[in-house]
């Protein structure tokens, strides 16, 4: 089935719900058994449904069998935020006195629970180049667990060669965990690439409306038991009404990322043609380092990228630009409806690698609205620019 059929149709249930096609909103503390026999029988930390509002309910099981379908995977788990999901995941793998390699340009979060959380409970993190491809055997320890990627980078959109990776990391059975917020399950097949684990921040695309917080977590069943059983451990399960949010999101979003991805690529390509712009990150442009991976890995592309403003302009032209944009709010957060734009400061937080550009480094979030307004507020944005200098 095509994903946007899948979008369409997936966990409609009329029958159970006098003909509703929305499965409806359950919030739920407690969930009740019939008889004391299947109260009795239930292995609470092990069930793989519903028996209290902290483990699931009908509103989460619908949107993990959504999300699990458009990403080909047996088991998608749902948790109360991105970096939660991530969290879990690490947890479940990973114990005292091991080892995880992560990429130089993770998302800023992730870096923070590796260097304060997963440090505190003896777990030693190395970061690598995301440039590096099959050179990432040579970092391989014997207690090396955790392969953590996520292609394009966050804030400077390095591709990984993450079939490379992966076929390394196998060799060693380790486990490679992949944030693929950025491709969304539509533009990039995880398991077909080798990832075991991919996890998004549904907060982004997923919903795509910026008014929740969530992520989620996937896996073939192979590894679905383990996950679970960290999962309900720590308790990080969304609120019914975030599900059912989540999950009304979702069904657009097909239509939504298609149009993103052209209009993205629109605003790129004009700033690829401007003098104030030295270069463009986006992977779908030929300009771009790594192009040919994201043309081999993805079938599309998000409407978040960077650019890389020419060296030299003064801080309060900067601010001049910025704060004047009419359509480009300045805020954290992507893949909602609303355009963005912030600064970024990669040199302050890489450590394997150099980040060696001197200009102010711009990341934009292309939203719903209409591409020639976006282009004309840019372009009174760097009038602005230029006129402080
Ligand atoms: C936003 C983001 C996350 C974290 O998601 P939250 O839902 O905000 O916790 C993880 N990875 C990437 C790449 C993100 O951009």
């Amino acid at each position: 089935m095509n994903n946007e059929t899948i979008l369409a149709t997936i966990s409609c249930s009329p029958e159970k719900h006098r003909g509703v096609v929305s499965v409806p909103v359950y919030r739920a503390s407690t969930i009740l058994f019939p008889t004391l026999a299947e109260f009795e029988a239930a292995d609470i930390g092990a069930c793989d449904y519903a028996v209290y509002g902290r483990y699931g309910t009908p509103t989460s099981e619908a949107l993990e069998e959504a999300i699990a379908a458009i990403e080909n995977a047996d088991n998608s788990i749902v948790v109360s935020s991105g970096i939660g999901a991530i969290a879990v995941a690490f947890l479940t793998f990973l114990n005292s006195g091991d080892h995880v390699l992560v990429a130089d340009s993770v998302y800023g979060p992730t870096r923070r629970f590796c260097d304060y959380e997963l440090k505190r409970f003896g777990v030693e993190t190395t970061y690598y180049d995301p440039c590096i491809g099959a050179g990432i055997e040579d970092l391989i320890r014997p207690n090396t667990k955790v392969i953590f990627l996520e292609s394009p980078g966050s804030l400077t959109f390095e591709m990984q060669d993450i079939p490379a990776i992966a076929n390394a990391a196998h060799k060693h059975d380790i486990v490679v965990i992949a944030d693929n917020t950025w491709a969304t399950p539509l533009f990039m097949k995880a398991f077909d690439l080798g990832i075991d684990i991919p996890i998004h921040s549904v907060t982004k695309y997923m919903s795509g409306h910026s008014d929740i917080v969530m992520g989620v977590i996937s896996c073939k069943s192979v590894h679905y038991k383990k996950l679970l059983h960290t999962f309900r451990n720590i308790g990080a399960r969304p609120s019914g009404d975030d599900c059912y949010l989540a999950l009304r999101g979702m069904r657009t979003m097909a239509v939504r990322v298609k149009h993103q991805y052209e209009a993205g690529l629109k605003v790129a390509n004009w700033l690829a043609n401007r003098p104030e712009v030295a270069e463009v990150l986006h992977p779908a442009l030929q300009s771009c380092a790594g192009h040919d991976i994201w043309k081999r890995d993805c079938t599309g592309a998000t409407s978040l990228f960077s650019i890389v403003l020419k060296n030299g302009y003064s801080h309060a032209a900067l601010s001049a630009m910025l704060d004047g944009l009419e359509y480009f709010g300045m805020g954290y957060s992507w893949g909602g409806f609303e355009s963005l734009i912030i600064t970024c400061t990669p040199q302050k937080i890489r450590t394997a690698t150099k980040w060696t550009r001197e200009g102010y480094l711009l990341r934009i979030h292309v939203g719903l609205e209409n591409t020639d307004d976006l282009i004309a507020d840019l372009e009174k944005g760097f009038a602005r620019l230029k006129a402080v200098g």
